[in-house]
């Protein structure tokens, strides 16, 4: 299986350090608000990497974080806590939301359909490890002190700059980011931070240094080494991770254990709605829900998020979101032949849609296989083994739910047969009426050179 890796920017072989077991690590939802799209796209996109590593006969260990405590508003550790401004907003603890925040994403996950993670840890459940962690640095000789908090040296780690090729010159020049004066170099981040000393926070905890919380970085990195160990195979996120958090992560891991963290580090690009980044800030923040109210499948939107490959800049729109809702329909009525015997049947082998994501997770391709095998399907009816086979791929690969599909009534089945004689009795006043009354339980017809073949109209 082979995987672009942000590391070497080339797509190169996966080889598990422990194979079949694959361990992977994808950064979570920071757990302050519902989820837009976007992230959804991101998040969507790792349940298909695991749920490829599973068909292709691997163990994935798959670990997703929830951040509930220490995401600032900005990546520069300036900034109020995203969760204590929500908390204020909605006049609750940044305990509440950040309980009713994950409670939700949790079952979001349930409803899109994701195999679960192996593990969903939390930042809050791992203070004392990021506590251990920020030790070990301080005792390395990475941290220094200033006023606000602990801080990580970045001019200590000498590859600092070239996972994400930043220019720090630029950044010391301070021409596009505003920083604390007291860093000792811009790039250096909170391990860290102290509460206000005039005012007691929702979340706050005691640690050798003072009464305080951990910067965000530093959760993921006590995450990926307590539970996958000191190095992964696969690390994943969102492209907005490369210059910071990412970078970060790697710093601070790889200078106490001094081994990579990953092998191969996996990054999905951004989404855009109307040529926009999606935020909550532009109002364009559409969530599940809205989908929902649209009648709009949440097996439909993940065919969406597939149709682009996640490399590549992806568009979200109401629209396209439509024509994929079709190409689940089109799909349906493919499984629903599964149920229908016919004289002659074919049987052809599944489309080969693991070879696809086998390389580098390559969706629009597999979709466009799966398109040419249902057009052959309708030149000659393919066995119902054929039909099965090919649907659970899709479900296993896609998480489509295709095997759900029902058959339609026996009542409606009699309707067929009845159709069927007055049509060849060629008395098309019963055969039309008979039409009109399948139209109004969903169920069109079609009346092929292999008998009437029926299927849903929406
Ligand atoms: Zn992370």
């Amino acid at each position: 299986m082979k995987l672009f890796n942000t590391l070497t920017k080339k797509v190169e072989e996966l080889k598990p350090l422990d194979p079949p077991k694959v361990s992977v690590y994808t950064c979570g939802p920071t757990v302050y608000d519902y989820p837009h799209v976007g992230n959804w796209f991101t998040f969507i996109r790792y349940d298909l990497l695991i749920r490829t590593l599973v068909a292709s006969g691997y163990e994935p260990k798959w670990v997703m974080n929830i951040t509930d405590v220490g995401h600032l508003t900005s990546d520069a550790d300036e900034g109020e806590d995203k969760l204590v401004r929500e908390a204020r907003k909605e006049g609750k603890t940044a305990w509440d939301v950040a309980q009713y925040y994950s409670d939700y994403f949790v079952s979001s996950l349930n409803k899109l359909n994701f195999l679960e993670p192996w593990q969903m840890p939390r930042a809050t459940d791992h203070i004392d490890d990021q506590i251990s962690l920020i030790n070990q640095l301080q005792q390395k000789g990475f941290t220094y002190r200033i006023s606000d908090g602990i801080y990580f040296d970045t001019s200590l780690f000498a590859e600092y700059r070239n996972f994400a090729r930043l220019d720090l010159d630029e950044q010391l020049a301070g021409s596009r980011i505003e920083y604390n004066p007291e860093k000792k170099n811009p790039s250096d981040f909170a391990l860290w931070k102290f509460s206000p000393k005039d005012q007691k926070r929702d979340m706050e905890w005691d640690s050798p240094w003072g009464k305080g919380f951990p910067g965000w970085h530093i959760e993921c990195s006590s995450m990926c080494l307590k539970y996958l160990g000191q190095t992964l195979d696969i690390h994943s996120g969102g492209i907005d991770h490369i210059p910071v958090h990412h970078t970060n992560e790697i710093a601070q891991s790889q200078s106490i254990t001094g081994k990579p963290l990953a092998n191969i580090w996996m990054h999905t690009n951004h989404i855009l709605i109307n040529d926009q980044k999606i935020s909550k800030s532009l109002g364009n923040g559409i969530k599940l829900e809205d989908i929902e109210a649209r009648n709009i499948s949440l097996e439909a939107f993940r065919l969406h998020v597939f149709e682009s490959h996640y490399r590549s800049q992806s568009k979200f729109s109401w629209d396209s979101l439509l024509a994929a809702q079709n190409r689940l329909l089109r799909y349906k009525n493919f499984a629903i032949k599964r149920y229908q015997k016919f004289n002659n049947t074919l049987f052809l082998p599944p489309p080969d849609l693991l070879t696809s994501m086998q390389d580098d997770l390559n969706t629009p391709q597999a979709l466009v296989l799966l398109e040419q095998y249902i057009d052959n399907s309708e030149s000659r009816p393919l066995s119902q083994d054929s039909i099965s086979q090919t649907i659970s791929l899709i479900d296993s690969l896609f998480g489509s739910q295709l095997t759900k599909t029902e058959d339609i009534a026996d009542s409606s089945k009699v309707l067929i047969q009845k159709r069927e004689k007055a049509r060849l009795a060629r008395n098309w006043v019963e055969a039309d009426k008979i039409r009109e009354i399948l139209a109004k339980d969903n169920i069109g017809i079609n009346d092929s050179q292999f008998g009437p073949v029926w299927y849903y109209l929406s």
